[in-house]
């Protein structure tokens, strides 16, 4: 078997890491392990895997090949010694505090997170005895006043959905780690080939593998990402639990991952363009887009992610109806909630991830009836700004 060489740029990690093919004969993909069980050779194998000095597969809720691929491409991406791939980013969520936090601890997160891991820190967690305190954007330079004796878990996401705002993330995990919390990132706006979070202090980075690290909006996925021992333990709650990822889906995820940094350069690439012209247009008020170089975000985006990203997000000039109006007039967009995807898609915040919310709490996150979310994608530029501006011509 030949040994392989110390692989670094994303380009090559993302073709490579976890799928090392040298010295065997057969497929140059990973074979979907469509199992459930493993043939156990000997009684002697089972006695050893007991002892944990055997590493065989038993059973596909503890672990499956075709997902410790995934596992491994996903690491050798974030820089970590680990990662563990569950059936979704809220199932890695789920895990993750169950990893950090115990009753009677406490969650301080930023209040600009994703819908549903607000609605998981508020609806759910208390029922387990686990309370949040949520900091607020505009109080983020005051961040330690959330903080108390009981703090055990951290919880960031950078850039916000969907105001694309950045947090600091070396200051903050310095913070968390002074009150005693595991820092978790929510990577998933940034993905690894644009920001690693645990290089700039993490404990561990979460991701909805739903998005782009699969790429192709066709398969739902989580994975967290850390230390040996943040993952052991993740590793078990998650097995516990029953959080695992299947097999076919994670064969999807690692033909994905393949093409990352492709896709993430070229999107990255469109979603400038497409900031520069709908700030350029008539019919828009603001675009919300940290490469944008008056964008509040864009200093501290320079410093700690690689581009700016591949979400756009904009006030159309009006509102609900101006934004409904343009929304039904793309021809090229799809109207989707989720992002992420080859193809560029819109959303509308407040009837889709921000229904419902307070005007209050909607003015505390940025969201407002004018705004439009842009899930930038991989197609020419020139054809998707031509299709928001004949768009933007209906209002
Ligand atoms: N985190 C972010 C930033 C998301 O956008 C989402 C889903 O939209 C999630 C977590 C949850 O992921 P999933 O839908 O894969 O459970």
């Amino acid at each position: 078997m030949k040994s392989r060489p110390n692989l670094q740029s994303d380009a090559t990690l993302c073709v490579h890491s976890g799928e090392d093919r040298h010295g065997q004969a057969g497929p140059i993909t990973t074979p979907i392990a469509q199992a459930s069980v493993f043939v156990v050779p000997e009684v002697e194998d089972l006695r050893r895997y007991a002892k944990g000095t055997r590493d065989i597969y038993l059973y596909s809720r503890y672990g499956n090949p075709t997902v410790r691929a995934a596992e491994e491409k996903i690491a050798a991406l974030e820089g970590a010694q680990d990662a563990v791939v569950t059936s979704s980013g809220m199932a890695a969520e789920m895990i993750a505090t169950l990893v950090a936090c115990q009753a009677g601890d406490e969650i301080v997160s930023m209040l600009d997170v994703y819908g549903g891991t607000a609605k998981l820190f508020e609806q759910i967690l208390p029922r387990c005895g686990i309370k949040t305190n949520f900091i607020p954007y505009d109080d983020i330079n005051d961040a330690q006043r959330h903080f108390s004796r009981k703090s055990r878990m951290l919880f960031l996401e950078t850039p916000t959905n969907p105001s694309l705002r950045c947090v600091d993330l070396v200051a903050l995990a310095e913070l968390g780690h002074k009150h005693n919390c595991c820092v978790v990132v929510d990577n998933t706006f940034a993905t690894p080939a644009l920001q690693k979070p645990l290089a700039l202090g993490a404990d561990i980075v979460m991701h909805s593998a739903t998005k782009y690290l699969g790429g192709h909006s066709d398969l739902t996925a989580g994975v967290l990402v850390g230390s040996k021992k943040w993952m052991d333990s993740a590793r078990q709650t998650m097995i516990l639990t029953g959080g695992c990822l299947d097999p076919g889906c994670a064969y999807l995820l690692l033909r994905g991952l393949k093409t990352l940094h492709l896709r993430v350069e070229k999107a990255c690439w469109n979603a400038a363009q497409i900031a520069k012209a709908l700030k350029a247009h008539p019919k828009v008020q603001h675009v919300y887009y940290p490469g944008l170089a008056d964008d509040p975000a864009h200093d501290l985006a320079s410093r700690q992610m690689k581009d700016f990203g591949m979400m756009v997000s904009f006030d159309i000039n009006g509102g609900e109806r101006q934004a409904e109006r343009f929304i039904d007039s793309l021809r090229l967009w799809y109207l989707a909630t989720s992002l992420g995807g080859v193809e560029s898609t819109v959303s509308y915040p407040v009837l889709s991830s921000h229904v419902g919310l307070s005007t209050a709490k909607l003015k505390a996150l940025g969201v407002s009836p004018a705004m439009i979310r842009l899930s930038v994608g991989i197609e020419n530029a020139a054809d998707l700004i031509a299709d928001l501006e004949q768009a933007l011509a209906q209002i």
